[in-house]
């Protein structure tokens, strides 16, 4: 029997088993639904991933796209189970996957996109140095994650800045981020305080944020004219002069926008 000499390295039985353990991993993971993959990749990882968290960071390349085939078939399955005729019905024909394209690139799109890029400016020189109150109004888009129904709303963002200060357009950016995934408005305005006083290293903080819910307008008491009204205050916003600012603030602003 003819021996074949191997001249660089001793083969082992180790290295023959770790290498068919690869291989049996990378065959079972093509085999594997990418949500599950990611699922999994999270729960390793020790990642929470309910339906307000980002994942960005746990997703790789194609992956969303992936993901969309994906919730295709499982809103497809949806439809069937609810009895819609997918097949003749001309409006029906490709809203599982209008559905599946509306939560992951719209909805929801705050799960899975990257932060937005927020560039901080110096607040520090002693002649320009801001020291009074900036308020921001933005307007928000979410879904309860209770019912995934439809929050409509607006938020206005105090803050009494530090060392630091972020462009005007990224306050709003950075609260449509947080929005848009499934959220309870509490959880809501806790998350867009702590954004701030993350991006703008400030501890002086106050979010209002007052918006309608799909889930009181169109099921359970069909309130049609339902406000919600939730806020944060941190630091200085606990004092009453600084909050007496901030709420005339608000208030001018919400007069303003209704003319
Ligand atoms: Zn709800």
């Amino acid at each position: 029997m003819k021996r074949t000499k191997l001249n660089h390295k001793q083969v082992t039985m180790t290295d023959i088993a770790k290498a068919y353990t690869l291989a049996q991993q990378t065959l079972s993971e093509s085999h594997t639904p990418i949500h599950i993959q990611v699922r999994q990749r999270l729960q390793g990882a020790g990642v929470r991933f309910f339906a307000g968290d980002n994942i960005a960071d746990h997703l790789q390349k194609g992956e969303r796209e992936k993901l969309i085939e994906e919730a295709t078939a499982a809103f497809e399955s949806v439809l069937q189970t609810l009895v819609i005729d997918t097949t003749n019905d001309p409006n029906s024909k490709g809203t599982a996957r209008r559905m599946a394209k509306m939560y992951i690139n719209e909805l929801m799109a705050g799960r899975y996109e990257q932060a937005p890029d927020v560039t901080a400016f110096p607040n520090t020189e002693s002649e320009t140095r801001f020291t009074g109150m900036l308020v921001v109004t933005a307007e928000l888009k979410s879904m309860c994650s209770h019912h995934h129904q439809p929050v409509t709303g607006k938020c206005w963002i105090g803050l009494l800045p530090s060392t630091k200060v972020i462009g005007l357009s990224k306050y709003a950016r950075l609260a449509q981020w947080i929005a848009r995934r499934g959220t309870l408005q509490e959880e809501l305005t806790r998350q867009i305080a702590d954004a701030i006083m993350h991006h703008t290293e400030t501890k002086d903080v106050g979010v209002i944020v007052s918006a309608q819910h799909g889930c009181c307008t169109n099921r359970g008491i069909m309130a049609h004219d339902s406000t919600t009204f939730t806020s944060v205050l941190e630091g200085q916003f606990y004092n009453p002069s600084v909050k007496q600012e901030f709420l005339t603030y608000v208030q001018q602003a919400s007069r303003f926008s209704c003319q």
